[in-house]
């Protein structure tokens, strides 16, 4: 038996998590972490966690404008972004379909943000494993668009971004 931590995510020994509150959601070696640095990783993952609802309720909205005055930076930024997608579309389902025809800068800067990653699936994945998730919602009516240009994808920290004529070989399939 074990626990996952809530900050890092990891399963770990139950003796490894305090008794009550917080302290028993969060392991031995995350609470070693400074106090800010656990609250950054705590408030991101909460803010990422509305995502996942099927739904971000009138209550999750206000929690959020309290996370967008957050002090520190990056948990500020975050919830304001998530803030404005949440009152675009609250809804999970086919939200980022939904932004990308009625709200495209916003869905491109949920992708620089990395809340979605519009990277197609490997080839061997069978569809019927076709779960939801932020990428395959988008994905959905990724394959269908004919204007494949106007598509933007981030290059990964650890690739270097393409060339225009790289790109241009890609979308034709020419050399
Ligand atoms: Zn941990």
């Amino acid at each position: 038996m074990g626990r996952g931590c809530i900050l890092c995510g990891r399963w770990r020994p139950s003796e490894q998590f305090g008794g009550r509150g917080p302290k028993s959601r969060i392991c031995r070696k995350c609470r070693r972490m400074p106090k800010i640095e656990q609250q950054r990783l705590l408030r991101l993952g909460e803010i990422h966690g509305f995502l996942e609802q099927s739904n971000i309720s009138k209550k999750n909205i206000k929690r959020l404008s309290t996370l967008e005055t957050d002090a520190i930076t990056e948990v500020a930024e975050l919830a304001s972004l998530v803030k404005r997608i949440a009152v675009a579309q609250p809804r999970r389902r086919r939200r980022w379909k939904w932004l990308w025809r009625s709200q495209r800068e916003l869905l491109q800067e949920a992708v620089k943000a990395r809340l979605i990653d519009p990277l197609p699936p490997r080839p061997t994945e069978p569809d019927n494993d076709f779960e939801w998730s932020p990428e395959n919602d988008f994905l959905e009516d990724y394959f269908e668009l004919d204007d494949f240009n106007d598509v933007w994808i981030e290059p990964r920290s650890y690739e270097s971004e393409p060339s225009s004529a790289s790109i241009c070989r890609a979308l034709t399939g020419k050399r």
